[in-house]
């Protein structure tokens, strides 16, 4: 179990593009699924590179990734990357066991198992909300966490 990784260490997914702002409004784009993200504010639809190329081949089953490439406007490189990585469905058809990065379950496909990946997304919109309202606001609107609260005023009043 020394191959997991735990929230934080986890950051490479930016390797695919992942949205963050809503090209419409500029709210928080929130992970859905499958490379497919939603704006929290007005519901646009965007999608990652991993998202983008998926698409395009479900839609054209037996495209070549340079079709896919011209297509989608993700790098070649990436999408062989996505294909190495066994992301992309299409290209499972090894037994190999794939391990989830983060809790260790063996997946089908990619770096984390669906649970985690989630995890690691709404992780990742807090994060974004977090810098997004402090831009915005100048001041963090960070939720009051119950129990640090406890621990600092354990006095009485
Ligand atoms: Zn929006
Ligand atoms: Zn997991």
């Amino acid at each position: 179990m020394s191959s997991v990784k735990t929230l934080k260490d986890f950051t490479n997914t930016d390797v695919y593009n992942r949205p963050t702002k809503c090209k419409e409004c500029g709210g928080i784009m929130i992970f859905k699924g499958v490379g497919e993200y939603k704006c929290e504010d007005c519901g646009f639809l965007d999608y990652d590179d991993y998202g983008k190329v998926r698409n395009y081949i479900e839609k054209h089953v037996g495209a070549t990734s340079a079709q896919a490439a011209e297509a989608t406007g993700v790098k070649q490189k990436t999408i062989r990357t996505m294909l190495k990585e066994s992301r992309l469905e299409v290209a499972v058809n090894s037994k190999a066991f794939i391990t989830c990065e983060m809790c260790g379950i063996s997946i089908r496909s990619g770096r984390l198992c669906p649970k985690c990946e989630v995890n690691y997304n709404r992780n990742y919109e807090e994060m974004l909300r977090r810098s997004q309202n402090k831009m915005l606001m100048g001041y963090s609107t960070e939720r009051p966490t119950g129990e640090d609260g406890a621990k600092r005023f354990v006095r009485d009043k």
